[in-house]
């Protein structure tokens, strides 16, 4: 499976990195992709966002969650743009949310779905507070089981979530990727 290169790129419009960096970053998208498809789980890589630098990556046992650790010299960095993998094609999770809000450093997320979709999350220049854990889980129980969305498939009414937290949050949120031919 090829990623559509541009549409990737458009994801990331918003924080002007240096095309080197937005190299590194699809590479990432192209990397976890590929071990997703093979092993049907999660990976995660960190990125640099000034220098490009590849600063952690994890391969997960599991296919519905990646937790990476940060090298302890991460606060060096001006900010990390994380990029993983979704087996089964959702949006972020309310965990995902829940650790971009609170990793101050992580300026930007994105989720590679196994579909070619991708989405992403960025924080811009927002001072931000965050949504205790319990909270999140509370919206997205509500918003992808109530009843306002039902006519809305899974993936639809996280991506409803997504787009609700993102905007009280003073997010971007951006869907886009895709394939090729
Ligand atoms: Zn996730």
């Amino acid at each position: 499976m090829s990623l559509h290169e541009e549409s990737i790129k458009k994801l990331y419009a918003n924080l002007n990195l240096k095309s080197h960096v937005l190299a590194v970053i699809l590479k990432a998208h192209e990397k976890v992709l590929e071990y997703g498809l093979s092993e049907g789980k999660e990976m995660a890589i960190a990125i640099d966002t000034i220098t490009g630098e590849v600063v952690a990556k994890k391969k997960s046992k599991s296919s519905d969650s990646v937790k990476l650790d940060f090298p302890p010299n991460y606060k060096r960095n001006k900010g990390l743009v994380l990029v993983h993998n979704h087996p089964k094609n959702s949006p972020f999770s309310y965990e995902d949310l829940f650790s971009f809000g609170k990793i101050k450093f992580v300026k930007s997320s994105s989720v590679q779905c196994h579909s070619g979709v991708a989405y992403n999350i960025s924080k811009g220049n927002r001072n931000i507070a965050i949504y205790e854990e319990t909270e999140l889980k509370l919206l997205f129980v509500n918003i992808t089981r109530g009843a306002k969305y039902k006519n809305l498939s899974f993936i639809e009414r996280v991506e409803e979530f997504n787009k609700i937290i993102a905007n009280k949050m003073g997010w971007s949120f951006e869907k886009g990727g895709g394939v090729n031919g």
